[in-house]
């Protein structure tokens, strides 16, 4: 399920889901960069001993620089880190933005 909207709020590093259910979001751009779950970002986590990244990670002061659709499916985030390979499907963005994971 994707959501409605999302608005990047850039002076507080954080974009905003928006669910068609009604529900919103707001998510740290070093959040979703410590939780990318592409599979270099995964095992640098298990290898460091984190199966789930905190804020604590080295992503301080990252920014989303573009957010590219991918398909129906999700959406994939380019990082001002250089890092673009992580895609998020909606089904693992809900779950992390709702602090669920
Ligand atoms: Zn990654």
């Amino acid at each position: 399920m994707a959501p409605e909207s999302i608005v990047d709020h850039r002076l507080r590093g954080a974009l905003e889901f928006r669910w068609t259910d009604g529900a919103q979001h707001v998510v740290s751009y070093q959040s979703l960069r410590a939780n990318c779950p592409c599979a270099g970002c995964k095992s640098w986590r298990a290898a460091s001993g984190n199966s789930i990244a905190s804020e604590r990670l080295p992503n301080e002061g990252v920014e989303v620089r573009d957010i590219q659709p991918v398909g129906t499916y999700g959406v994939q985030f380019v990082f001002s880190d250089g890092h673009d390979r992580g895609i998020f499907p909606w089904v693992f963005l809900r779950s992390l933005v709702a602090g669920v994971l």
